[in-house]
Order: structure tokens, then sequence, then C-alpha cells
């Protein structure tokens, strides 16, 4: 779009807005949509239901301001987490990525660094620079791991305010050890460093992979960001959340905007939240097609990384563009990660998943 491109360049936009490019997962209309890591069986119906009944009920009373305080909801997301969590160790906003934004508005800004991990979530310097804040990055090993002691000394190193980890990490995958959560921790002792650990896809997460959230007692800048997008199935809800120490959720009533979370998103996701266990029913349906992705593309001589998501990141292509659109071609959208080599599938429904398997051994 060079003419949008022209007509921007002729605006007075901040000169560190200038020549960055938007988040843009391509939105195509392709019958099987496995870019973006959405849970592909829907809202049941059940769910679909009282959903509706609680935005009904909301929908009378639009004339007045929401709860500012969104109480209920951060009372029903202290209970669906456990861990002896309280309401007021609960905060939320429109989707994880406007949590992330607010910790960046209250802790980052100009003269503060933020510190990723590279390939990590590709929001993290667009959240940085939309906020003033410096993004550095410190690399993983040759496996996308991250190690305690690497990864602490480069916290150190880089004196940074706010830490992203993400676990399990977008996209690769693989969940962090909680040895590196807290070796981070104490690594930015010095700087007072805020440790985010974005847990966007805890709920899919291998036996035996604890959360972060286990860590919070004593550590105050400790920060355990969850969403309602992936597991939970409503992605078009925009319901974001996290869990840390009460005064954080302090700190952050200070950039929010006033009565950020409308009525309307309320009402949906505590009417969402009263069916957990029927809308998270999907979520062990949708690990057992995350882990037939990894045994099939192993046996088609590709490398998939080992996944506590619901995707599957692989390399070993020689051309992955070109399979990219192969599959695209075919009826199947993934994600093209400009990872050489790799490209990155969600797992979705049985039928799904074998449509994108056989469209891909038939392009290789
Ligand atoms: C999908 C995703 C999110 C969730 O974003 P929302 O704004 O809650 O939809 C957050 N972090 C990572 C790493 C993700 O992949």
């Amino acid at each position: 779009m060079p003419s949008t491109v022209d007509a921007l360049a002729n605006l007075p936009l901040r000169d560190d807005l200038v020549g960055l490019h938007p988040y843009g997962a391509p939105q195509l209309d392709v019958p099987v949509l496995l870019n973006v890591n959405e849970n592909t069986f829907g809202v049941p119906a059940d769910v679909h239901a009282a959903i509706v009944a609680a935005v009904d009920a909301a929908a009378q009373g639009l004339n007045r301001y929401p709860d500012r305080e969104f109480t209920e909801l951060r009372t029903n997301l202290a209970r669906y987490l456990g861990h002896g969590l309280t309401p007021d160790q609960l905060w939320a906003a429109n989707g994880s990525n406007e949590v992330l934004q607010q910790i960046l508005q209250a802790f980052g800004g100009p003269g503060r660094t933020a510190i990723g991990f590279p390939p990590t979530y590709s929001m993290y310097p667009l959240l940085a620079s939309g906020t003033g804040t410096r993004y550095v990055t410190a690399p993983r090993d040759a496996a996308y791991a991250m190690t305690p002691d690497a990864t602490a000394r480069a916290v150190q190193d880089s004196g940074a305010n706010v830490v992203f980890l993400c676990s399990p990490n977008n996209p690769t995958g693989t969940a962090l050890g909680l040895d590196v959560v807290e070796a981070v921790y104490e690594a930015g002792k010095d700087s007072r460093a805020i440790v985010i650990v974005d847990e966007a896809y805890g709920e899919f997460a291998q036996t035996g992979t604890a959360s972060a959230l286990t860590l919070l007692p004593g550590r105050p800048r400790l920060l355990v960001s969850r969403t309602m997008s992936k597991a939970f199935a409503l992605a078009g809800a925009r319901i974001g959340y996290l869990a840390a120490a009460p005064e954080i959720a302090d700190a952050l009533r200070l950039v929010r905007l006033p009565y950020h979370l409308s009525a309307i998103t309320q009402a949906a996701a505590n009417a969402a939240l009263t069916h957990a266990t029927t809308l998270l029913s999907n979520v062990e349906a949708i690990k057992v097609q995350r882990d037939r992705i990894v045994v099939e593309l192993q046996a088609l001589g590709l490398t998939p990384a080992p996944s506590d998501a619901n995707f599957v990141f692989f390399t070993g292509l020689e051309n992955p563009h070109r399979v990219w659109e192969g599959l695209l071609e075919a009826g199947v959208l993934i994600r093209d990660v400009g990872i050489p080599g790799s490209l990155r599938v969600t797992a979705g429904t049985e039928e799904e998943t074998t449509l994108f398997l056989s469209a891909l051994k038939n392009l290789l």
C-alpha cells in the first residue's frame, strides 16, 4: 500500500515510530485457520447461551458506566486460578496485550529499558516502542532454550526495568523452567526489575510443567499474565489478566483509562468463568492434536520443538515460505514467523489437523 505509506510519511509522527510496522498476522479468508493460535473448537452451546443472557442483562444498564474495579471479574479470576490468590491480586484489561501495555506505561517509558529473548512474542518490542520504552534483547541457545545463568546475566547486564519471559514461548512453544524465573527475579534485584511471565498458553502445559503462579508469594516484582483468548476460546471478547502483589494493581490504576473494561466485556467474562470447566473441556483434545502433530512432523523428517502450547513450531524446511504458500493454496493458513527453515501451526480439531498434515505431506 504505497499510497498509505506516502501519506503517513507526510504526517508529524513521533520520531521513534517512523519506519515501524504494525502487528500483522495476515487476515485471510481460508477454510482452515491455524495461524494465530485460537481455540478452533468454538464456544460450546451452553456457554454461548450464558454469555448471551449475561450480555442481555448488562445491556439494560448501559446508560451507566461499568464497575471501574470489575470486582466480580477479579473474584471469578482469583477463584479460577487458585493458588490461594485473592481478588486484590488480580487485574484485567482488554486482552493481555492491554495488560502488558499498562505495565510498560507504569514501569517502562522514556529513560527505561525492557528486555526480551527472541524469538519471542512479536508484540513486546511494539508495546515498548508505543510507550517510549527502550527494548533490548538477549539471545537464546541454539535450541531456543534459556538457562538460568545466561538469562540472569543478560538481565543484570542490561539493567532492565521490565523483563519479558514468555512461557510457553511464542513462537517456539516450549515452557521455561521455574529456575529461570527465580534466577531472573534475583538478577533484577538491583534494577528492581518488574518480571513478567506471559503464560498466555498456560492451560496447555504438559503434565508436570509448573506455573510461575507458584512463585508469587514473597515476590512483589513478579507478574504472571494470562488470557481468555486461547484456552478459553474467547479471543474475540478481548479479556486478559494478571496475578501479582496487590500493589501492582494500584500502580496500573494510575495509567489505565477510566472504565477500561466495558460492562459488556465484564458480563461476558463473568459468564464464561462460571462455565470454565465446560469452556476448557476442549483443551485436552487440542493437546492430543498438538502431540500428534509433533509425532507426525518427526516422521516426515522435520524437527518440531517440544510444545507446552496449542501450537507447534517446526524447522527443517528448505523453503518455508513456499510451503506456507502451498498450504494456503490447499486451504490451510499457518504462520510464517520469519525464522529460517521454520513455520508454526496451531493445533486445531482432529479434522483440521488431518487436513494440515496431509497437505504438508503432499508438498514435501
Ligand atoms: C496470544 C498471546 C497473547 C494474548 O493476547 P490477548 O491480547 O490476550 O489476546 C499474549 N501473549 C502471547 C505470547 C500470545 O501468544
